[in-house]
């Protein structure tokens, strides 16, 4: 049999979070009544003439520099042919044969080694509207509020060997466009999609063998299920003997199966032509070096820093690092509490819970969290003083989460504060020990399991608040046989 390794390469469309759309002043809002955001422009009335948005020049230019791309000081406009409802132009404004930013870089962590996924190409493109199809299938809407928002394509190379590394390169490019401010990243509302190409051949073999471009995936979990799906299918045919097709295939999220759709087109059929309506565009050194040095830190720095500042396993690191709110949520708690990993655990325990609980997770919502991060850090430092059992932390965690007060506050409410002077936990000893006489006796002729049961009393008598270590070893020095 032969073994086959599978060779991924993807296409990532961003939609850039300017104000206004790429060639027109209309809002690029998402979510407003179809067709409110629109103009002759953007709509593609003949005769009206584009105007390019100076800051997607700029968004773009930031990725380049975060993915080490180089920056062509003279690229061009194209246009794009094709014939679509929600394209009212004919074509769509991109670029072709001189993007403006090429080979490019970003490394993904493979198996714990660095492994470099190479990008071929990030250039600017405007993007189309959106066609609303009736259920019933009588008649289809068009909302041109999309069309001309504008997006970043970022182009890899098929240096990507596994769904997993797919997920990961993923992750990191929106982390690295999230932290640049220039995306949100949110693939439910299709402001970070993802077109993957895949194709296998034998291992060890140094030729391409016949791809497939998988659409429609609207989340990381789909992407990888729908790469995983269309490798084994290659694979299945490959091994009957059969031929594969250069294809576009669909994924049906309910069936999780991809299914055919067109046949591959070519870059001729779309008849490319540089804009005539566009000057070419020609940037300056001092502008990069500008935007140079308005960069912020990137998630791979941070997490170093994490690691060295914070003393965090890499691990830890690189999960707080992987959305910028999370990782300056944990940063704000960290600078008041010292017990970094602590807050680390909380962060990447209850916290992350609570933002798949509340959906969270595809928007950078976190600054509206019910939690301050003040507030965590006074939590853990409840914990370390003694103040507060762990196991009363969790309860407490619930209720911060309901009233966003301090933790003080709750604690003092509702008189949650752990019982550690040693005169009322021996007054609760000496009760349980009274009561038990039996089990007191048990224990003292060798069977220790009472024990557990006697500490179990003591912290009933206390309403749970009784610091459990110190319970145990007054207990114990209680129950130590008597000296005659
Ligand atoms: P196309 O001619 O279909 O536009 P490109 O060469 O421009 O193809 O590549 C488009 C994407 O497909 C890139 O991300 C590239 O890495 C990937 N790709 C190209 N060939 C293959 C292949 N044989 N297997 C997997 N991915 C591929
Ligand atoms: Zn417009
Ligand atoms: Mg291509």
């Amino acid at each position: 049999m032969v073994e086959y390794e599978s060779v991924i390469g993807l296409e990532v469309h961003a939609q850039l979070l300017t104000e206004s759309k790429i060639f027109c002043g209309c809002s690029t809002r998402f979510g407003d009544e179809p067709n409110q955001n629109t103009c002759p422009v953007c709509m593609g009335l003949p005769g009206v003439l584009p105007v390019l948005n100076k800051k997607v020049v700029e968004f773009a230019i930031r990725a380049a520099l975060a993915t080490h791309c180089e920056i062509a000081r003279y690229s061009r406009w194209a246009r794009k042919n094709y014939f679509y409802p929600d394209l009212p132009k004919g074509y769509q404004i991109s670029q072709y044969e001189l993007p403006l930013c090429r080979n490019g870089k970003i490394d993904i962590d493979a198996n714990g080694t660095k492994k470099r996924v190479r990008l071929n190409r990030i250039h600017i493109e405007e993007d189309a509207g959106k066609n609303i199809h009736d259920v019933r299938g009588d008649y289809s809407l068009v909302d041109l509020n999309r069309a001309g928002v504008p997006l970043l394509e970022i182009v890899s190379e098929p240096d990507i060997r596994s769904p997993g590394e797919a997920g990961r390169y993923l992750k990191n490019l929106r982390a690295i466009l999230q932290y640049l401010e220039i995306c949100n990243g949110n693939m439910e509302e299709g402001s970070f999609r993802c077109d993957a190409n895949v194709s296998i051949r034998p291992e060890g073999s140094n030729t391409l063998g016949i791809k497939t471009e998988l659409k429609n995936m609207n989340s990381f979990k789909a992407i990888e299920k729908a790469l995983e799906y269309e490798i084994q299918r290659q694979i299945h045919t490959l091994s009957k003997g059969g031929k594969l097709n250069q294809e576009t295939r669909l994924w049906d999220t309910d069936h999780e199966v991809t299914r055919s759709m067109r046949s591959k087109e070519y870059a001729h059929d779309y008849r490319y032509f540089p804009d005539p309506d566009l000057l070419p565009l020609v940037i300056d050194d001092k502008w990069i070096e500008e935007i140079k040095a308005s960069l912020p830190e990137l998630p791979g720095q941070r997490k170093e820093r994490f690691t060295s500042e914070y003393g965090l396993p890499l691990y830890d690191a690189e999960l707080l690092t992987s959305r910028r709110d999370v990782a300056d949520y944990f940063e704000t708690a960290a600078k008041i509490h010292s017990n970094s990993k602590a807050i680390s655990n909380w962060v990447m325990g209850d916290l992350f819970r609570v933002i798949k609980e509340r959906k969270l997770d595809e928007q950078l919502c976190i600054t509206r969290w019910p939690i301050a991060p003040e507030h965590l850090a006074q939590m853990v430092r409840m914990i370390d003083e003694e103040k507060i059992s762990g196991k009363m932390a969790k309860t407490l965690f619930e209720e911060m989460l309901e009233r966003g007060e301090p933790p003080a506050e709750i604690v003092r409410k509702k008189a949650w504060e752990q019982v550690t002077d040693l005169g009322s936990i021996e007054k609760a000893v000496d009760q349980a020990l009274a009561k038990h006489a039996q089990q007191v006796s048990e224990y003292r002729s060798g069977n220790e399991r009472v024990l557990g049961f006697l500490v179990g009393q003591v912290m009933k008598l206390t309403e749970g608040k009784a610091n459990p270590k110190k319970v145990n070893e007054i207990l114990q020095k209680r129950l130590e046989p008597k000296a005659e």
